[in-house]
């Protein structure tokens, strides 16, 4: 059978391994994360598709790199709580909270400079002094950066983990962004068909 040709898109795991040593030198650079939320999001609202999911997403790429090329991953079928709507949801949940969070920590480094943290949270918990990419950018702009990194290099970690246990791909299961756009998806389609009901109605 003839291969498939690669196309530009298929290197964007590239890109988050850039991400995170282009962090290391300067955190600023962590901002370019929101590329990665706005853009799926973007696409599910415009096409109605996981098009960003399907074709662009290079952290999906990179946990199929390290589990299918590597063999990194031990290929079990994922815990069914992981697929759990439930799970899902509450995950999501969680993760926009954190989010919000920083958001929050970023808006009191705003008012009082004095506030300003150079450290990194992992796994939302582990607090980690990340001094040496700091070089003297405006301290909001750095300190929401921290927050934008921590949640990368988490999810990037939890992503890793469930990579090497299950499926390589196991963390598109409760993807946050994942479970975002599939709600989008599913109101898009839902919409979609009761337009169509309405106007089949039109003609009865
Ligand atoms: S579910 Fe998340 S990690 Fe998986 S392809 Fe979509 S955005 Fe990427």
């Amino acid at each position: 059978m003839k291969k498939k040709k690669n196309s530009w898109y298929d290197y964007l795991w590239i890109a988050t391994i850039l991400y995170f040593i282009l962090g290391l030198f300067n955190v600023v650079f962590a901002w370019l994360g929101m590329i990665c939320m706005a853009v799926p999001l973007y696409f599910a609202i415009k096409d109605g598709k996981k098009t960003y999911c399907n074709k662009y997403c290079g952290r999906s790429q990179l946990m199929d790199l390290l589990g299918n090329r590597l063999k990194l991953s031990k290929r079990k079928e994922c815990p069914a709580v992981l697929k759990s709507t439930t799970f899902r949801y509450a995950f999501l949940i969680f993760f926009m909270t954190m989010f919000s969070m920083s958001i929050v920590t970023t808006y009191v480094v705003y008012k009082d400079a004095a506030t300003f943290r150079q450290v990194i949270t992992l796994l939302w918990t582990f607090k980690v002094p990340f001094t040496f990419n700091y070089h003297g950018t405006i301290p909001w702009v750095s300190q929401f950066a921290y927050g934008l990194y921590s949640l990368m290099l988490t999810s990037t970690i939890l992503g890793i983990i469930t990579m090497v246990f299950f499926k390589p791909r196991t963390w598109c299961v409760y993807c946050p962004i994942g479970t975002m756009t599939q709600g989008i998806c599913k109101l898009k389609a839902m919409n979609l068909k009761s337009e169509y009901d309405h106007d089949n109605k039109a003609f009865d």
